[in-house]
């Protein structure tokens, strides 16, 4: 874990520092100085899936194709979603879902017809609780199993893709997700989508897709859906495919 590696830097930088002899004033200079860096990096790397500082996180597809990936968020919603999963179907594209636990069993039809045209379906906590990050390795574990056991009660059987609540990593989330078996997935597009308009959402997409994108939505967007036909029209146009994580 690059974590580890960043702790001994750090311990070492501020040994050399004292070895070295430098002035008292110099010292404390250097060791405000390297701390400021270390807390920096480290706030970085917990707010920033892709610099995989705790966990390696998939990012981006592997390969060379023309394949892109669109992830929701925070759904199922019973009225959104089935809109987005229409879009889907009318432009052939395949997507992932990562659901809230607590949101399954109320959900249950919209999770089939997801299951059953083909999208993915990935874990994003039982309670996609503020606090998830700061709780023990074991609650998030209960956490992410609960919600594996909401599809099985459905009859779908779990994947082992995992999305950190607000895409925050940490020591604690990192052994969480291990220890369950899961895949860390992150995004390369984050659109903003819940606080941008869509003329923003979809400037943004514009500029930075490219093969192996993948783009980070939410079911809880109200404008979603308009977003999502632009999206995938763009995709046809560049000649990019939507498929399922
Ligand atoms: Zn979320």
């Amino acid at each position: 874990m690059r974590f580890n590696r960043l702790i001994v830097i750090y311990i070492i930088s501020i040994i050399l520092v004292f070895v070295m002899g430098q002035e008292s004033d110099s010292i404390l200079f250097l060791v405000g100085l390297i701390t400021a860096l270390f807390i920096t990096i480290t706030i970085i790397g917990v707010s920033v899936l892709k610099y995989n500082l705790f966990i390696k996180s998939v990012c981006n597809l592997s390969g060379n194709n023309n394949e892109i990936a669109i992830t929701f968020d925070d759904g199922p919603c019973p009225d959104r979603t089935p809109q987005i999963l229409d879009l889907l179907a009318r432009y052939d594209a395949k997507a992932t879902f990562f659901c809230i636990g607590n949101k399954i069993a109320e959900n249950k039809a919209v999770l089939s017809r997801m299951h059953n045209e083909g999208h993915s379906i990935g874990n994003h906590s039982y309670e996609h609780s503020n606090s998830f990050p700061i709780w023990s390795t074991k609650k998030m574990q209960v956490s992410i199993i609960a919600t594996d056991k909401e599809l099985n009660k459905i009859g779908i059987q779990e994947s082992n893709l995992f999305r950190p609540p607000f895409g925050v990593s940490n020591n604690l989330i990192a052994k969480a997700i291990k220890t369950c078996g899961k895949q860390c997935i992150g995004w390369s597009i984050r659109t903003k989508d819940t606080v941008k308009s869509p003329e923003q959402v979809l400037r943004t997409v514009k500029r930075k897709l490219k093969p192996g994108s993948i783009i980070l939505l939410h079911d809880t967007n109200k404008h979603v859906c308009d977003e999502l036909e632009q999206i995938l029209l763009y995709c046809k146009k560049q000649k990019l495919k939507p498929i399922a994580l």
